[in-house]
């Protein structure tokens, strides 16, 4: 059987769990939502075989398949509680309890609405209004929704960019962290979407969150135990994304080191920079 993207963000996680102490936590968290995550991407896989989902760049959050998705909700939000940490696990408590109304409108709001803001799961867990789902309940329709959009981000074409754009050429999502390889003589920086995966060709030396090109602007900075990850700093908007640099190691997955390199985000934001996307860990 052919390894998966899934089976490989697993391994790279149990390897980091090892690798950073300071990461252990926050990687047996990640392997169970991956380990679910695996499972629903290939349920999707299933039940959409033969449909042929022939949606054009930029629209991917067009359709959605509730009548598949909402069964499956209530058995993630049952995983989500056993062994998330607190301010996950009473929000997939509670709407659980919601039945199918509430999870369809957490599922919807996330889908069809601004998936660029997405503050962090600790914060604003009473500030929930009536209109729409509170950020806690948006979190878990993003960790829910994400195998379903990478699957429907694979099944597309290739994409022809315009230009460089600064969020998801597929679903229009802001990215979660860069990718840096090898090309010629020189490297390539790409980026890679928070919710459906897909990874676009970015300039090198651009701020995606205020558009800033100028040079002495913008700057990297990365810590010697974890020498493959950098954090790219823009001091125009003060924001900052993390890239893995894939020449430093080959072993790494991206969204993983991301998630483990947490002493680079303690790092900026003593530093002043603001997270451009906050990850599923809340860091
Ligand atoms: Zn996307
Ligand atoms: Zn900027």
């Amino acid at each position: 059987m052919i390894r998966s993207q899934w089976d490989r963000r697993i391994d790279r996680a149990t390897e980091l769990t090892s690798a950073y102490p300071f990461a252990a936590e926050g990687m047996h968290f990640y392997t169970r939502v991956a380990t679910f995550q695996r499972a629903l991407y290939a349920d999707t896989a299933r039940a959409l075989a033969g449909s042929s989902p022939a949606v054009s760049a930029g629209a991917l959050r067009e359709e959605l398949h509730l009548s598949f998705l909402l069964p499956k909700f209530p058995e993630f939000l049952s995983a989500i509680r056993q062994f998330a940490p607190a301010p996950l696990a009473h929000p997939a408590d509670r709407l659980r309890q919601q039945g199918p109304p509430g999870w369809q409108r957490a599922i919807e709001d996330f889908w069809y609405g601004d998936v660029e803001s997405l503050p962090g799961f600790g914060q604003a867990d009473e500030q929930a209004d009536e209109s729409s789902a509170a950020p806690p309940e948006r979190w878990l329709a993003w960790i829910f929704l994400q195998p379903y959009a990478e699957y429907l981000a694979d099944q597309r074409a290739p994409v022809t960019l315009h230009g460089t754009p600064s969020t998801c050429p597929l679903c229009g999502a802001k990215p979660i962290v860069g990718v840096l390889r090898s090309k010629g003589d020189g490297g390539e920086k790409s980026l890679v979407c928070m919710l459906c995966s897909h990874e676009w060709i970015f300039r090198r030396i651009y701020c995606p969150a205020c558009g800033e090109e100028r040079e002495p602007q913008m700057a990297f900075y990365s810590a010697p135990e974890i020498v493959h990850v950098r954090v790219d700093v823009c001091d125009t908007c003060h924001t900052y994304l993390k890239s893995i640099d894939l020449t430093k190691t080959g072993l790494a997955v991206p969204v993983v080191d991301e998630l483990a390199s947490i002493p680079l985000d303690l790092w900026a934001r003593e530093h002043g920079y603001e997270k451009l996307q906050i990850n599923l860990l809340g860091t």
